[in-house]
């Protein structure tokens, strides 16, 4: 074969390479979760025995215990796929099933029911066993979530939300919240539908934050009045963890809520769908 054309033949396979190596960066979540999903491929990925322990973890908490056979099964692929793509790293704590199964299926509750989205933003999970100080926030921390893609969480705090699933506080959801926007990167003139439904709820939910600032506590935590940024993590807990009050105090903002998560936690019968079918 002629030297040029050897050359040029290397040229087309580094650049199919490259090709495919980027569709993977990008699709990686989804190529995962249709593996495992679709072919049933689990233990290509993860121990059965491994699989097992997830499965006894899930089954404490409420919002997949009111599942479908179906939806359980979506559900316990998708806290596979969080699982297998982001760096957990125990600080001082043992990084056990337990853990890592309560941190991810804060994920996988949050975006349900949209489809193919994994929270990219978080690169990197850093679990302790008690609240850290923070150098940024110049006190302890129960969780934190950067805009550089590392969170770090409490572990008996992400225990503690789920052991009280309707007191409104949920550590694991409150940072996810955070990470979702965080991933989303919306700004002014996004024209994503999710980005348009939370600026639709944040514009709705300035009278009642003034309200929380002024010292009405009586439903959200006080914790919310901070900014709005934390207004907004504090409002996904309780649209999970209170959504009857919520709804009955809030309708409009509540709403809004469901339409940026594309789910509803009222319809526990249904999947928690928005619609039903
Ligand atoms: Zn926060």
């Amino acid at each position: 074969m002629h030297y040029d054309s050897i050359t040029a033949l290397g040229i087309i396979g580094l650049l199919i390479f490259l090709f495919l190596y980027i569709v993977f960066s990008v699709l990686r979540d989804a190529i995962y979760f249709f593996l495992i999903h679709y072919f049933g491929l689990v233990n290509l990925f993860i121990l059965k025995e491994e699989q097992q322990n997830i499965l006894n973890e899930l089954n404490k908490i409420n919002y997949y215990k009111n599942l479908s056979v179906v939806g359980k099964n979506y559900f316990y692929h998708r806290v596979i796929v969080f699982m297998i793509n982001k760096h957990f790293f125990g600080d001082g704590i043992k990084l056990s099933d337990e853990v890592k199964t309560y941190i991810s299926a804060s994920a996988v509750q949050l975006t349900f029911h949209i489809r193919g989205f994994y929270i990219e933003h978080i690169q990197l999970i850093r679990v302790f066993p008690q609240a850290v100080w923070s150098q940024m926030a110049q006190h302890d921390v129960k969780g934190l979530t950067t805009g550089g893609g590392v969170m770090w969480l409490s572990w008996p705090d992400i225990k503690k939300g789920f052991d009280f699933p309707d007191d409104g506080i949920n550590l694991g959801i409150h940072e996810m919240a955070h990470a979702f926007k965080f991933t989303l990167r919306c700004d002014h003139s996004s024209s994503n539908r999710i980005c348009s439904s939370i600026r639709n709820w944040s514009n709705a939910a300035k009278s009642s934050f003034l309200k929380l600032q002024e010292g009405d506590t009586s439903f959200f935590r006080s914790y919310g009045a901070t900014n709005m940024e934390e207004y907004w993590a504090v409002n996904v807990e309780c649209f999970f963890e209170k959504p009857e009050e919520f709804v009955q105090l809030y309708p409009e903002i509540y709403i809004l809520l469901c339409k940026v998560f594309n789910q509803n936690p009222l319809n526990a019968s249904n999947d928690y769908q928005l619609r039903n079918k």
